[in-house]
């Protein structure tokens, strides 16, 4: 089996959610609103494996457990886009655009062989995916591989601080653990968003006080951007919380 893709950036991929490998949060701390995402995988879930693999386990009720993706995260509602989107569609920091950007339409967050639905773009983006297209992905295989690999290698070097990060959150927040297990159980799955300044402590020579004073400036403005739209309430209190806390770390 081939498949088929290539990308005339439109920038309709650039909305929303963004995960980042932790080296990219560092050097985008000035840009982006920074969160750390905790995403359930129930055991028999698609890349529960690899969900496990690269994040931690957790268990449920009746013997079954729960992988869970703990992900440093531009956090951006759905509906915004990146800050860092040109009104031509462009990337505004190309040389330099986070890892996970570099991947796409590929994600090292699942196996390899199993990346094909990836490949299907949403209605509304232009990607072209017609026989014309370059082949980019054959007998499961990704063809060019350098970006999935370096993404992938990025995401096991994480996984060394991430884990026992998740560990100890979860031993130190015994409410945490409780609404990650409610998530697990929901149908539709979800997300659980813990404030990035918990993960600071344990990034070596990272100054949380000049990271405070980069991330204030950046959830204030979301705050403001997200504060007279009634579908975005959740985001804005979430912005607005961070915001009223790296002001007190950065001394505001
Ligand atoms: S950094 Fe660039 S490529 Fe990545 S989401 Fe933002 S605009 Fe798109
Ligand atoms: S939606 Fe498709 S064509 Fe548009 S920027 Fe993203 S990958 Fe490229």
């Amino acid at each position: 089996m081939e498949r088929s893709f290539s990308c005339p950036t439109c920038g309709k991929c650039c909305y929303g959610q963004l995960p980042l490998a932790i080296d990219d949060t560092l050097a985008h701390a000035d840009r982006f609103p920074l969160v750390v995402m905790w995403t359930p995988v129930r055991q028999g879930g698609r890349s529960f494996d690899i969900t496990a693999e690269l994040g931690i386990t957790i268990k449920l009720r009746k013997r079954k457990l729960a992988a869970v993706q703990i992900s440093p995260c531009a956090y951006l509602p759905p509906t915004l886009p990146c800050p860092e989107l040109t009104a031509d569609g462009l990337c505004g920091i190309h040389a330099t655009k986070p890892l996970r950007c570099r991947t796409m339409p590929f994600s090292a967050y699942r196996d390899e062989a199993d990346q094909a639905d990836l490949l299907i773009p949403r209605s509304e983006w232009m990607c072209d995916t017609s026989p014309d297209a370059p082949v980019v992905y054959r007998d499961k295989s990704i063809l060019d591989r350098q970006n999935y690999d370096a993404e992938r290698a990025q995401l096991v070097r994480d996984a060394a601080i991430l884990k026992p990060y998740g560990e100890w959150l979860l031993d130190s927040v015994p409410s945490l653990r409780m609404e990650i297990q409610k998530v697990a159980m929901k149908p539709s799955g979800g997300q659980v968003i813990v404030s990035f300044s918990t993960l600071i402590p344990r990034l070596a020579k990272v100054d949380i006080y000049a990271f405070a004073r980069n991330q204030l400036p950046i959830m204030t403005a979301y705050a403001k951007k997200t504060a007279n739209d009634p579908t975005l309430t959740d985001f804005h209190k979430r912005y607005a919380d961070m915001a009223g806390e790296w002001g007190k770390i950065g001394g505001n």
